[in-house]
């Protein structure tokens, strides 16, 4: 069996402080500002230039500055604490949840979760978007709770995209190759100490694919690689990046995840109790768990049976574009010798991805990995509800109400997005437990307890620091490459503290309708340009390389931002991602959300800004149904059945920012701060925190599916 572990080649640690080399390689420093800040103490200018990435750092760090803090008593001090809580984490705990069920060997993990990408760090370019942070958040809430997971994934090695908009507002993307020796992931490595590569089986000419791993505080994410010299320049880029444009790369892309995921887990020795999808992406892994099950002498009937009952299936999206559907002749030239193997002919095999309403349109994922799991959710109410609509074919002797397909809302890993300085308040007013016990609603309460002074400072402090760092960006790229001044000012040169400041920051894909504030444009410059109570707007987000419609989008915002007549208050900061969702989410007032309803399954970004105090203002969709309370930020767009929504939404929040925002933030106190505002604030972290977690969320999925997933054994 292979050692699934390499140690890194810090040769130039010094002994005393030599534990930072196993701090650097997990991720658990990601989500634990004291261990960040033991970085950031080593070298504050070296910490920012690495992109707060401690393995490239300390790969960097001249030998002095590291002999430095190894004599210096104040840094051990620290670095002994950080230790010693990292080394008491790293202890797998027993799991209440799971009662006895799930004492487990150690190369046994109860769940393998499949997901195409995952969003985990601003070093670890392998997301897209939500789908990608929902699954990072789930396995690292995953290792908080001590739910055994062992996840699987890409790598990436072209990263997303690194993004650039021209000076005609059209987004280019330059390619910046993910360096692998510099980041916290490491090579799995064989006995015979090379790295370990193993062929998707089955698969002609084969493909050839080396694993990698990252750890993520008590578990890990196996990571598959095909930019290898072993296969040709073809099989090399089938995992350069995410979701390729091209279908048969795609399928390509979904044979390596599911059939060469199940495969590499195998490999690795590593045993699971039950299968979690993340998306439809990886379900060819439940074949190959299929196929498993024939080789010991199942019957197909049975084993598909064993596989349906051990399978929990995520679905993520209404977007038909985020169903992935295989036209009959690519599943011919990849499966003619797999289905045998299955037991199953052409028609029966294809049958499994046929959509009875459009039963020639292709073998369609999702149909494959509802119609082979048993546990089905989709992730909140109202998209339970869309998604029975969507599928209910499926099940033609089923009412509406009944087809089996639940809801368990998503939440976001309250430790990774969680402000340091927003933490502090909450450490000091929400009581020693409150981290422990962040799902539990009661422990919000104490909200009342900050000081409103004291939150609004706060708050106050962070929107100052994200305009600061905003203007430093335009003022970087004016000295570097002398850009024009209507690029800086697009990107946020003239922006200001003392505005009321709106975020909107997503992928920009057509139903997010970016430009839906900018549909009545004399109405919108007269909220930016008022003269005693403006607004201004920073926009931020990427359009697949692909949608050219979401370009268009883009480009129509970032004109508008370096229109003078949106007075210098609409800005687009380039490169949405990790890094700046932290400084946007926390640093805005308020959080804008207007997708097409019923398009927004859920939706996290606005969960995150609740959790720091940035109330949401947003259309009624994905979770926001569930969130909004009437106190705790803004809703619009209860307007069903209206066929051309454009003009009655965006009337909408112009009308709320007229009449209800815009006069509630500028209403000052005595004191100098906004009283009503800083209830309003106070009110979307106490309603939302615990609701919107991950805990709460991972806690739902073990025990409403896990555990009787489990009991079938
Ligand atoms: C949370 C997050 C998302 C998802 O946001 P949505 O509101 O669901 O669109 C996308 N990108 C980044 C960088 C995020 O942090």
């Amino acid at each position: 069996m292979p050692t699934p572990t390499v140690h890194p080649n810090f040769h130039n640690l010094p002994e005393k402080i030599s534990g930072l080399a196993n701090l650097a390689e997990n991720l658990w420093w990601s989500w634990r500002p004291r261990a960040r800040m033991l970085f950031k103490m080593l070298n504050r200018q070296a910490w920012k230039e690495s992109g707060h990435n401690p393995d490239k750092m300390l790969r960097e760090l001249s030998p002095e500055i590291l002999s430095a803090a190894a004599d210096n008593p104040d840094y051990l001090r620290h670095y002994n604490v950080v230790m010693s809580l990292f080394n008491s984490y790293m202890v797998r705990k027993e799991n209440p949840l799971f009662n006895a069920e799930l004492e487990s060997a150690s190369d046994t993990a109860a769940v393998a979760y499949f997901s195409a990408e995952y969003g985990l760090h601003r070093s670890l370019p392998f997301y897209a978007g939500g789908l990608g942070f929902l699954a990072g958040d789930f396995i690292k809430e995953c290792s908080d709770l001590n739910i055994p997971v062992v996840a699987v994934g890409f790598m990436y090695p072209e990263g997303y995209l690194l993004q650039r908009i021209r000076d005609d507002g059209w987004q280019e993307h330059i390619d910046e190759r993910f360096d692998r020796e510099a980041a916290a992931i490491s090579r799995v490595m064989t006995d015979k100490g090379r790295q370990l590569i193993f062929k998707v089986p089955l698969i002609d000419p084969p493909i050839h694919v080396a694993v990698w791993k990252i750890a993520v505080g008590t578990n890990a994410l196996y990571l598959m690689d095909t930019d290898i010299e072993q296969n040709d320049p073809w099989n090399r880029t089938i995992s350069a990046r995410l979701y390729s444009g091209d279908l048969e790369q795609r399928l390509r892309q979904e044979i390596v995840l599911g059939i060469g995921g199940a495969e590499m887990l195998e490999k690795l020795g590593l045993h699971f109790r039950l299968i979690h999808l993340n998306e439809g992406h990886a379900a060819f892994a439940l074949l190959e768990r299929i196929r498993d099950y024939r080789l010991d002498g199942m019957s197909f009937d049975d084993a598909f049976t064993a596989v349906r009952d051990r399978t929990v299936f995520t679905t993520h999206t209404p977007v038909a574009a985020g169903h992935d559907v295989f036209p009959f002749y690519l599943m011919e030239k990849y499966f003619r010798s797999y289905w045998p193997d299955l037991g199953l002919d052409r028609n029966g095999f294809l049958q499994l991805g046929v959509h009875p309403q459009y039963p020639h349109q292709g073998f369609n994922m999702t149909v494959l990995a509802l119609k082979a799991s048993a546990f089905r959710n989709a992730v909140s109410r109202n998209h339970a509800l869309v998604s029975r609509k969507m599928w209910q074919s499926l099940w033609p002797d089923k009412a509406l109400a009944d087809v089996p397909i639940d809801s368990i809302t998503n939440g976001v890993h309250i430790p990774t997005w969680v402000e340091p300085k927003i933490k502090m308040l909450y450490d000091r007013y929400l009581g020693s437990t409150w981290r422990d016990n962040h799902d539990n609603p009661y422990i919000w309460e104490l909200v009342e307890k900050i000081p409103d002074q004291e939150l609004w400072q706060t708050h106050y402090w962070l929107k100052i620091k994200l305009i600061d760092a905003i203007r430093e960006r335009c003022r970087k790229r004016w000295v570097s490459e002398h850009a024009s001044p209507s690029i800086l000012l697009a990107g946020g040169a003239m922006l200001d503290p003392s505005i009321l400041t709106l975020g909107f920051a997503r992928r920009f894909t057509t139903y997010k309708r970016a430009d839906l504030i900018l549909n009545d444009l004399p109405r919108i410059k007269r909220l930016l340009n008022d003269r005693w109570q403006p607004i201004q707007i920073i926009f931020a987000g990427k359009a697949h390389p692909a949608d050219d419609p979401g370009k268009h989008i883009l480009q129509k915002v970032f004109n508008a931002c370096r229109d003078p007549q949106m007075g210098g208050r609409m800005a687009f900061v380039e490169d949405y991602g990790e890094q700046t969702a932290q400084v946007l989410l926390h640093g805005v007032d308020l959080w804008l959300n207007n997708p097409l309803p019923p398009m927004e399954a859920c939706g996290t970004s606005g969960m995150k800004a609740a959790l720091n105090g940035v109330p949401h203002l947003s259309i009624l969709d994905g979770w926001w149904i569930e969130g909004y309370n009437g106190r705790n930020g803004w809703a619009f767009g209860d307007v069903s059945g209206e066929s051309d929504r454009t003009g009655i939404d965006a009337g909408s929040i112009y009308q709320l920012l007229e009449d209800e925002i815009i006069p509630l933030y500028y209403d000052m106190s005595d004191d100098g701060f906004p009283k009503g505002w800083v209830r309003v604030m106070k009110e979307a972290i106490r309603s939302n925190a615990a609701r919107f977690s991950a805990r709460r969320m991972v806690k739902e999925y073990v025990q409403r599916y896990y555990v009787n997933a489990i009991k079938t054994l």
